[in-house]
């Protein structure tokens, strides 16, 4: 089995570097990531400018890209294997609800299941990689199950798991959630430059306004690993026929006249 993993906090981050010790005996692993922190980047690919790979002391390799550009890079061409997992993380903070939108972790995970391959995002709850070891314990634990579950085929799937950051004898089950839903982000923050140029500062995001029973961010509290399926289809489909009915009514017989 060959894994490769990523993240957005940059190549040098702990939480990356705890993830590949603890998944280094599962699977032949490689690293393939950002060299700064680029979290929030989303599924970014970088298209107007030149991107290099270096390889550290460590072994890793690291992009002067995006989480989404390393995997791809690797997955065509870079590597020069199809892995049969694509692991990123462990993330310097929750991606739950809305986050997953903006989230590098997440991005990087997605490029590889765009790609056709499985693909987990981990991330702690909590900033400041407090019991990092026991969510590398317990993001290798998932990973073992999940590489023999990729035994019995299937379509690729998405995975977005966050761990509280609590010891390994804290931490309760693993429980599958929808995503919960954020309030809207905090206000931009506003500075002076030393030049006298106003600076701008994207605010943190909001505390969860959709924590109901069922939601990533309510197993998470709760102690249990949240464990998210994901999909990529961003379509509507709920409100399919809202909108063909409106569409009829705006364009005076749809398609036909519009
Ligand atoms: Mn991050």
């Amino acid at each position: 089995m060959k894994i490769l993993i990523s993240n957005d906090d940059g190549y040098q981050a702990p939480g990356i570097v705890a993830l590949h010790d603890a998944l280094k005996s599962l699977a032949d692993v490689e690293v393939v990531a950002p060299e700064q922190n680029n979290s929030a980047k989303s599924n970014a690919l970088t298209l107007h400018s030149p991107l290099y790979v270096h390889r550290a002391a460590n072994g890793f390799r690291y992009v002067n890209g995006t989480p989404a550009d390393c995997v791809h890079i690797a997955l065509t061409g870079l590597l020069g294997y199809r892995p049969d997992l694509v692991v990123s993380g462990i993330n310097n903070g929750a991606n739950m609800g809305d986050d997953t939108i903006y989230s590098g972790t997440v991005g990087a995970a997605m490029e590889g299941y765009l790609f056709g391959i499985p693909a987990l995002a981990f991330s702690q709850v909590d900033k400041g990689w407090s019991e990092l070891q026991a969510a590398a314990e317990t993001a290798r634990g998932i990973v073992q199950q999940m590489l023999a579950h990729l035994s019995s085929g299937g379509a690729p799937w998405l995975l977005n798991v966050n761990i509280p950051n609590r010891p390994l004898d804290q931490l309760k089950p693993v429980r599958i959630c929808r995503l919960g839903r954020r309030h809207v982000a905090e206000p931009v923050i506003t500075q002076q430059s030393p030049r006298g140029e106003t600076m701008y500062w994207i605010g943190g995001a909001g505390p969860a306004k959709d924590d109901a029973e069922g939601t990533d961010f309510h197993a998470a509290a709760q102690g249990h690993v949240a464990m998210t399926p994901l999909k990529v289809d961003l379509s509507d489909h709920d409100r399919m026929v809202y909108w063909a009915q409106t569409a009829t009514q705006l364009w005076r017989g749809g398609g036909d006249r519009a």
